[in-house]
């Protein structure tokens, strides 16, 4: 592929649509969140044919995806210039947009991600180029043309289908600024590198191993009810998914077995069924990967509490297992269905637990008592604490991760000054 040519499509674009006023850019963003509407039923299709999520959990993204360039499109502008009082006539604070962006994305949410990332961008004045999971090209595809259908002018959004091996190149071209990458840590390290070399802005959002917090005091069967859905959702395949399901030992025994007649509840089935509730994995290295997992968990001293049952080339039986401190590969995230549980002996010892571990996406905490929710919402190594519901974006509010979960912020009004550039004028 003929890179530079996309990329000089890009800049010329570029320099029209910065000039744009930003309540211009918002009609643009009401047409495509119509279009996305309009289509739903076809884009969801599409996902699930790309990466097997249940056809039902489709459409709920692409309606999330809609609602989420909505609220763009009737956003305050948080990018208009800031007066600071000072001695001089004029001093400002602007935020002028970068340039190109690129959008480095994985196939788990195939538009959500992408728009996620995408839609602050662009409203703020950048244009964008995506690099999707190679199983995803025809999400990528299907979003290029949505932005078409919306009457965006041509090179606002552009996807490129490329290998990963080609990221380097782009992010080698002096027209582009930045890089906004979800997916691995792996992969997250390599492109961070790379934009650093560059001195380009990147933002990185990467995997987790969240906790379940539910301590003796709470509605554990409440929590009992909504974990597997916040575990086994997309077939476990989310980074803010709850992946470790800490309880507190006086109540382990109450809420287990409601717990797990919930995770039961979820089987794999055809994914094109709207009673689905789980279905394949996205690939089959990566349910080879799990069950690696799985064994090496067993192997350091984990026990079966209900096996991981492989029933297909990419499809399990879901599994859950008792982990103790220790144990190695509470340091890796379980991408599919199959979840931790752990038992603390009181707040301290479940903090320590939840903290031990590279990552730092969203908790959550299941209690009754304010103060105790205080010192777990203090404490907690995360980029959100949920307290009595399970973890789950929310547009309006800010989502980024701490440690090894990556950096930047995405969604809210937050997101759209991460592909910006500060300008302070000053003077008289
Ligand atoms: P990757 O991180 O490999 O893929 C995500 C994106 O990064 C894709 O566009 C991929 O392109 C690209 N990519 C892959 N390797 C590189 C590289 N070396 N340099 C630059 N870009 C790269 O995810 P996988 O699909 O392999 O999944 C592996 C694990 O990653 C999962 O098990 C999970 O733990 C984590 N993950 C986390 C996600 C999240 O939401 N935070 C989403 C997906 C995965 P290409 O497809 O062409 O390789």
């Amino acid at each position: 592929m003929d890179l530079s040519k996309h990329i000089s499509s890009a800049h010329k674009t570029f320099s029209v649509w910065k000039k744009l006023p930003f309540r211009e850019r918002q009609k643009f963003l009401l047409k495509l969140a119509e279009v996305l509407e309009k289509n739903k039923g076809r884009y969801a299709a599409t996902i699930t044919s790309e990466m097997h999520k249940p056809i039902t959990q489709s459409i709920a993204e692409i309606e999330k995806s809609a609602g989420m360039i909505k609220f763009y499109a009737t956003a305050e502008n948080v990018l208009k210039p800031e007066k600071i009082k000072t001695e001089f006539t004029v001093s400002e604070v602007h935020y002028d947009a970068m340039g190109i962006i690129l959008g480095v994305m994985p196939w788990n949410f195939p538009f959500w991600q992408v728009l996620r990332f995408a839609i602050p961008a662009i409203l703020a004045g950048n244009v964008v180029l995506l690099k999707h999971a190679s199983i995803c090209f025809g999400s990528g595809d299907e979003i290029e043309n949505a932005f078409a259908e919306a009457g965006f002018p041509e090179s606002v959004f552009q996807n490129l289908r490329i290998g990963h091996d080609e990221i380097r190149e782009i992010l080698e071209n002096p027209l582009v600024r930045g890089v906004s990458l979800t997916g691995s840590e792996k992969a997250g390290g390599t492109v961070a590198a790379l934009a650093g070399k560059n001195i380009k802005k990147s933002v990185l959002e990467l995997g987790g191993s969240d906790a379940f917090i539910i301590l003796e005091d709470s509605a554990f069967e409440k929590a009992a009810k909504e974990g597997p859905w916040a575990k086994l959702q997309n077939t476990g395949q989310i980074c803010n998914a709850a992946k470790r399901f800490i309880v507190h030992e006086k109540v382990e025994k109450d809420f287990v077995p409601k717990f797990i007649e919930e995770y039961t509840s979820y089987q794999p089935a055809d994914p094109m069924k709207k009673d689905t509730k789980l279905s394949k994995m996205a690939r089959p290295d990566l349910a080879d990967d799990l069950e690696k997992q799985y064994k090496k968990a067993l192997k350091n001293g984990a026990e079966i509490i209900l096996p991981l049952e492989r029933i297909s080339e990419n499809e399990f039986r879901p599994g859950i297992i008792l982990v103790k401190e220790g144990n190695p590969v509470l340091q890796e995230e379980l991408f599919g269905p199959l979840a931790i549980l752990m038992v603390g002996k009181d707040d301290e010892d479940i903090l320590k637990l939840a903290n031990d571990i590279p990552f730092g996406l969203g908790n959550s905490v299941w209690t009754r008592d304010k103060k105790r929710a205080q010192y777990f919402i203090e404490n907690l190594e995360s980029g959100t604490v949920s307290i009595n519901k399970a973890t789950s974006s929310d547009t309006r509010l800010p989502f980024g991760g701490a440690k090894s979960s990556g950096y930047g912020v995405e969604l809210s009004l937050h997101a759209l000054k991460e592909f910006t550039q500060i300008k302070t004028v000053v003077g008289n």
